[in-house]
């Protein structure tokens, strides 16, 4: 039979395309292998910025407290000094608060300024280390990065090459079978040519008008399932199945929209139907 040539070369062509839609499948989805890697690197670069404000502020309250505890320190010498020139023991008292108020200060201003170089410190060390993670993870990034490069040139160039053993094994078929059929193995990731047996479509398992099983059989057209469209080859029932090769027996396409709505499975519900020409 002249179509058997023809299934033969389509399932040839149909491992191809499986492979090469595989592959192209594979190129889309190595890249979101980096994605945890980019988001945990981009959370420490965030972090780093967060810690490097913060020590900017820290620098500018430590200049702040340097600056108070040099003026009440001064204030406090120059009131030491003026002890010297008292007369009254009214300037003394005066005098003598101006020390301890300044004393004060100068305690409470030192420690501030002790807090602030504390955590200008600890700020600096926080980002040191946060350096050395960012700096490791980028580097890692660049490893991983081209690994990958080198892992999708080498699908691509095994894309090619099936593009090319496609090229060899098509000339003959016609465009527009093909084009469905590619439709077909892509959405179903698979098989896009099944047998039909005992009057039942393999690749749907739904029960098929006897035109259907005979046409197929006849072999002179290539006949798509109505239910899953893909492309189906005659396989005769095994002993014991029943043949639905008798018109009488079966239903006409009419019933079978009937049988759409009920019976239709959920997976094969986004599928286009593939017009076929036939008679009824
Ligand atoms: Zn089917």
């Amino acid at each position: 039979m002249a179509m058997d040539g023809v299934f033969e070369k389509l399932r040839t062509l149909q491992d191809i395309l499986s492979e090469k839609i595989g592959l192209e499948q594979d190129i889309q989805e190595i890249p979101k292998l980096l994605v945890t890697q980019e988001e945990l690197l981009a959370r420490l670069k965030k972090s780093f910025i967060e810690r490097n404000q913060d020590y900017e502020k820290a620098k500018i309250a430590e200049n702040e407290f340097q600056g108070l505890l040099a003026d009440a320190e001064s204030m406090r010498e120059k009131a030491e000094k003026n002890m010297d020139v008292i007369n009254t023991q009214r300037e003394y008292e005066a005098l003598d608060k101006e020390i301890r108020d300044s004393t004060e200060k100068e305690q409470q201003y030192r420690k501030d300024l002790q807090r602030e170089t504390r955590l200008l410190g600890e700020l600096d060390e926080q980002m040191k280390q946060s350096t050395a993670l960012i700096e490791q993870q980028e580097a890692e990034l660049a490893e991983r990065r081209a690994g990958i490069e080198v892992e999708i040139s080498e699908k691509k160039a095994k894309i090619d090459e099936l593009a090319q053993q496609e090229k060899e094994l098509t000339p003959n078929l016609d465009s527009e079978v093909l084009f469905k059929f590619e439709r077909i193995i892509r959405n179903k990731m698979g098989r896009g040519i099944v047998a039909i047996k005992g009057g039942v479509c393999m690749g749907c398992h739904m029960i098929l008008p006897a035109q259907f099983a005979n046409a197929v059989r006849q072999g002179e057209e290539i006949v798509f399932c109505p239910y899953c469209s893909r492309i189906l080859f005659y396989e005769e029932a095994e002993q014991g199945e029943e043949e639905f090769f008798d018109n009488d027996d079966s239903g006409s396409l009419a019933d079978l929209d009937d049988m759409e709505d009920d019976e239709y499975d959920d997976d094969e519900e986004e599928e286009e139907k593939v017009n076929i020409d036939f008679e009824e």
